[in-house]
């Protein structure tokens, strides 16, 4: 590797989005830019955020830990195979933790790896060209009226489920009222880990509204409680903030904590894990989807490409650029190729597709390192 770019952005969001967690303005994330010595470019999204609440990751020590203790790694390697790749993905795991800060590096490895072998990145991860269905996410809102607008607007442009974050006492009223609006559309929720001291009444409620999966209700180091309560309802837990590794798919289907699980390459670590995770999830029959992160199109075409692979079945949080964004720093931004759907693309790496100076415009802070 020639060598590593570090950027720092800030993006605007279309407009706040609340869930148990706060409200979200802007995006603030990593894109980390890669030169081969022979000239190919790599990049990707490093996506950890403002604050430590989805994880104890930061866009500060991600950047920290970036650049003084993953980058390096990179010097002297020339990669020949995927067997390569993934044997580099795991000496990355002498950094214990912080696997957004390694899925950044790992999966811009990957990237320039399909730019130098001119190879369609999900022909590199194993998967097939398909058309991935997706569904929307919905924050809380304190008007039910405009939940319901969001949901019929969600529905008109062809998504495939409604999701709905929710926390204790602002969930089943909401979700009835959406599931009374759109009697057909799939609906879950998402609690975000809210639920730990919920009584058992709420969970029953929950489990009479038919859902199709109910998202990480409890603490993320939680598996035990999970499979106790996954024992007692119907409705699939799908876990998210849970699992941080192929190895925890594995615990997770073992002791029957969930039925679905959401796989997101920043979560466990980049590419490398988020297949072994699908091959573990396809392998104790878990049903499978990709979660957003509030990517740029950088990472939203990364989550595509892995959605390529045949275990992700179910409808992908992963939208159009201008879900979340007034303007994508790829071009052409990520579009619909049919109404709810997008097209697994055949390109050779998401750095083809940068626009170079809409990210500059976003560039609140860069770093070069040579090697
Ligand atoms: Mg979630």
């Amino acid at each position: 590797m020639k060598r590593c770019r570090l950027h720092r952005l800030r993006m605007p969001l279309r407009q706040p989005t609340r869930t148990s967690y706060g409200v979200h303005t802007g995006r603030d994330l990593i894109i980390v830019e890669l030169e081969t010595v022979a000239g190919a470019r790599g990049v990707a999204e490093c996506v950890a955020m403002r604050e430590p609440t989805y994880t104890e990751e930061t866009v500060e020590t991600a950047w920290h830990v970036l650049r003084d203790f993953l980058v390096g790694r990179l010097r002297g390697q020339v990669f020949h195979s995927v067997d390569h790749l993934d044997r580099f993905a795991d000496s990355l795991l002498a950094i214990r933790g912080n696997a957004m800060a390694r899925a950044g590096l790992e999966m811009a490895v990957w990237d320039a790896f399909a730019a130098e072998t001119e190879t369609p990145l999900y022909q590199l991860l194993g998967g097939q060209e398909r058309d991935v269905p997706v569904g929307i996410s919905l924050g809380m809102e304190d008007a039910v009226d405009t939940l319901v607008e969001r949901a019929q607007a969600a529905n008109r442009a062809g998504y495939q489920r409604i999701k709905l974050k929710v926390a204790p006492g602002e969930d089943v009223l909401p979700l009835r009222v959406l599931r009374d609006a759109l009697p057909d559309l799939p609906l879950m929720a998402d609690a975000n880990s809210a639920y730990q001291d919920a009584p058992e009444s709420t969970f029953a409620e929950l489990d009479e509204l038919s859902l199709m999966m109910i998202e990480q209700p409890l603490s993320p180091d939680d598996l035990v409680d999970h499979a106790r309560l996954q024992h007692r309802i119907q409705t699939p837990i799908c876990l998210d903030e849970s699992i941080r590794s192929a190895a925890d798919v594995r615990r997770a289907a073992e002791i029957g904590a969930c039925g679905v699980i959401n796989l997101k390459p920043g979560r466990v670590g980049g590419f490398t894990q988020s297949r072994r995770a699908h091959d573990q999830a396809c392998a104790h029959g878990l049903g499978l989807w990709c979660g957003g992160m509030y990517e740029t199109g950088i990472g939203r075409l990364h989550n595509i490409a892995l959605c390529s692979l045949p275990g992700f079945q179910l409808p992908t949080d992963v939208g159009p650029s201008d879900q979340y964004f007034v303007e994508d720093i790829v071009e052409p931004p990520v579009r619909f190729c049919r109404p709810g759907f997008l097209r697994v693309e055949a390109m050779c790496g998401v750095a083809e597709r940068v626009d170079w100076r809409s990210l500059q415009r976003y560039t609140v802070h860069s770093e070069q390192i040579d090697f």
